[in-house]
């Protein structure tokens, strides 16, 4: 076959999302976006490349993402860019670059896209992947911390989630972070000739990172280093630390304390976490952590912070893999029943006003009875049905049907489309707008 007419497919580890996946990015995505909101977090929307330096100075130069993964490319006029490994890194760049200090603090953030890592191919492994985020910038208090971990788990319920673990680690202040550096590399001293070729060299460059190598060999020498680690935490730094669990325990939010855990990013201090799934801890579903010196790291004011990124592909995977049922994709947010002329009638300005309101409405005008009615509304999936007669019309009210559940009740007109939205929020329905 001519070299021109050879088929062409996606680059390795880059994948498709076809229209049957679409309703479980639905679902993760407004279930996202009402918890987020409801706890006080507005959307950014970040670049989806950066200047290179940016994630050097950020990630770090000895990480795994910076020194073997990242998409680095020139522009036209020379200059080095990146396809972002990462969110945190840019949104702190817009914090700074924005003035964002100025506002009244924390500035709590949230952000969805794409990231993009040369990550060997496997399973829930690849090169594009989506992440959510959540930063909550300038505000150092422990319950800070513990807020966001009970946002999460909040998030991952809802998402129907079953067997979820929080594991937690403090590497404390940059001064304790430091000493714990000290410590460790004493420690990997002894070792050195068992550690693989890429621990020889971040034993000397960045201990830590030897702590999220994946080398057997390397991991049983990690195995025993948690000692180390715990023993370098300063007294400030653990009375934080105890602070934090404190308030997970007055929160009733369970965790699992896991002095070996370090995370492959270079800007953490103090809290670090992951979640994940029981009996699959080695994949995370999602990590965090503070970083308190960011962002003057990154040439702007201290802003002590502390933020999360989950994957989306993963949190996927585990609800196929735990059977989670999750809602089809509705073609309509709410359907329109009338019984009678002068409901026709009235169905009219109905609908108007709920396409106002910026939901999908349809209706089924010419048709008579209201079982045909129903069947049209089930066959486009809406999750909500309006019916109107003349009773009704007359009450100034409506009946709205919960196409689930088969559940009724009564509505005063006025109030029909913010219950509306109300209702298909908690389904996880809909996007809110940000705006
Ligand atoms: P990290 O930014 O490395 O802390 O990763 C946070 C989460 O993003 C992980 O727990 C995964 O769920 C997801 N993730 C990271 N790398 C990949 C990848 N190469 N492919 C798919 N998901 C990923």
């Amino acid at each position: 076959m001519a070299e021109k007419h050879k088929k062409i497919q996606a680059p390795r580890g880059i994948k498709d999302v076809l229209p049957d996946e679409q309703r479980y990015w639905f679902w993760l995505e407004n279930n996202f976006y009402a918890v987020a909101e409801s706890a006080g977090f507005e959307r950014i929307i970040l670049p989806t490349f950066e200047a290179t330096e940016l994630f050097r100075r950020s990630v770090g130069e000895f990480t795994d993402i910076v020194s073997k993964e990242m998409y680095t490319f020139k522009d036209r006029s020379g200059n080095s860019l990146t396809l972002r490994p990462e969110g945190t890194a840019g949104a702190v760049r817009a914090y700074i670059e924005h003035g964002m200090h100025t506002l009244p603090q924390p500035v709590k953030l949230y952000y969805w896209g794409p990231m993009f890592r040369y990550d060997r191919p496997q399973a829930g492994r690849y090169r594009e992947f989506y992440q959510f985020g959540l930063e909550v910038l300038g505000d150092s208090d422990p319950i800070i911390d513990a807020l966001l971990i009970q946002t999460l788990v909040k998030y991952y319920k809802k998402l129907g989630l079953k067997d979820v673990v929080v594991r937690i680690n403090s590497l404390g202040s940059e001064r304790s972070k430091a000493r714990m550096v000290g410590a460790l590399s004493k420690f990997l001293a002894v070792y050195k000739k068992n550690l693989c070729a890429d621990c020889k060299t971040r034993s000397k460059k960045n201990p830590l990172r030897v702590l999220d190598c994946k080398v057997a060999r390397c991991q049983e020498i990690i195995g025993s280093a948690s000692g180390v680690m715990i023993d370098s935490l300063d007294e400030d730094s653990r009375k934080r630390f105890t602070k934090v669990l404190e308030a997970l325990d007055d929160m009733g939010v369970a965790y699992e304390l896991d002095p070996g855990l370090v995370r492959g990013l270079d800007y953490y201090t103090h809290t670090l976490f992951e979640i994940a799934i029981r009996g699959q801890e080695d994949l995370a579903i999602g990590g965090g952590g503070r970083y308190d010196n960011l962002a003057k790291q990154l040439g702007g004011p201290a802003t002590p912070s502390i933020g999360y990124a989950g994957g989306v592909e993963r949190t996927i995977d585990i609800l196929k893999q735990q059977a989670v049922e999750i809602p089809d994709l509705a073609k309509t947010d709410v359907f329109v029943v009338q019984l009678g002329d002068r409901a026709k009638a009235k169905a009219t300005g109905i609908v108007e006003k709920l396409e106002q309101n910026s939901l999908r409405v349809s209706t089924a005008l010419g048709r008579g009875s209201i079982q045909a009615q129903l069947r049209e509304a089930s066959r486009l999936r809406s999750p909500l049905v309006v019916i109107i007669g003349d009773q009704e019309v007359h009450d100034g009210n409506v009946i709205l049907r919960d196409m689930n559940d088969r559940s009724q009740e009564t509505v005063i007109d006025r109030n029909m489309a913010k219950l509306i939205l109300k209702k298909l929020e908690e389904k996880g329905i809909r996007v809110i707008s940000s705006s």
